[in-house]
């Protein structure tokens, strides 16, 4: 089966590195190129950090990037300034996207003085992509990464793609509320292990509770042309991410949620 990682992390800090290592990984390019080679991931979308400067994002061939805006300011000079930036990144075609960080930043993806960037992926057709559900450091505000707030944006922006990052883990009832009243919003299911785990075996067995919670959701959900494979690599480790996902989500859609929906939702022309 061919395999699209529609959700990883391309930046050489120490940071990282450490996470990495957990995962039985090296933060490297080179290991990643023969990981995703071992595990048949023809392709994987980058969701950018840190600068906006268009040197600062090279990819090889087997990548596509989301432009991240992950210390987004909303005075407005600023916003004319990025949005111009962000403009010059949308006319690429490996940049297959926007990715903001609410819960990080502390505002709200609806909030009037973000419209620049929403004209700009509607005229590049292009989608968002959202940090949602738990964050990685304490001083995020949940209230801003909650997946109900999916719901307002994508009633506002009727025209634009949006993808759930994460299916707003734990608020897993109130992401699938949003993914099935809006036709415009889909969910990647990356970021819901971390580390490297022994034996999947044992970990479905000690998550029994948990995982089957995710089943159920998902069932309830029954729309697999919406649910996107991804590993926030290198925070997992991708072998044991591949064998969960297979686990919770039925055999029949392995082929829709493993790969084409990611290129459909992120017009990656595989
Ligand atoms: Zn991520």
């Amino acid at each position: 089966m061919k395999i699209i990682d529609a959700h990883i992390h391309f930046c050489q800090e120490s940071y990282f590195d450490q996470i990495a290592e957990l995962a039985g990984h090296k933060n490297t390019g080179a290991h990643l190129e023969e990981q995703y080679a071992a595990h048949n991931i023809v392709h994987g979308v980058v969701m950018g950090n840190r600068s906006l400067q268009l040197s600062e994002h090279h990819y090889p061939d087997y990548l596509s990037y989301c432009i991240g805006l992950d210390s987004y300011c909303f005075k407005e000079q600023e916003v004319k300034r990025q949005a111009d930036m962000v403009e010059k990144h949308l006319q690429r075609k490996n940049c297959v996207g926007i990715k903001l960080y609410p819960g990080y930043n502390h505002f709200y993806i609806y909030n009037p003085e973000f419209e620049p960037f929403y004209q700009l992926v509607m005229h590049y057709k292009k989608p968002v992509a959202v940090h949602t559900g738990l964050t990685a450091t304490s001083n995020a505000l949940l209230k801003y990464s909650h997946p109900l707030i999916l719901d307002e944006a994508a009633v506002r922006y009727p025209q634009v793609q949006f993808i759930m990052c994460h299916i707003g883990n734990p608020w897993l009832v109130d992401a699938v509320a949003v993914i099935e009243k809006n036709k415009n919003v889909a969910a990647d299911l990356s970021g819901i292990l971390e580390g490297r785990i022994d034996s999947m075996a044992d970990f479905f067995n000690r998550k029994h509770g948990y995982i089957n919670y995710l089943k159920v959701w998902m069932e309830y959900l029954d729309n697999y042309d919406r649910l996107i494979f991804g590993t926030d690599w290198p925070l997992a480790n991708l072998c044991n991410y591949i064998e969960f996902v297979a686990h919770i989500i039925p055999e029949r859609h392995h082929d829709k949620v493993f790969f084409d929906n990611a290129n459909r939702i992120y017009g990656l022309g595989l």
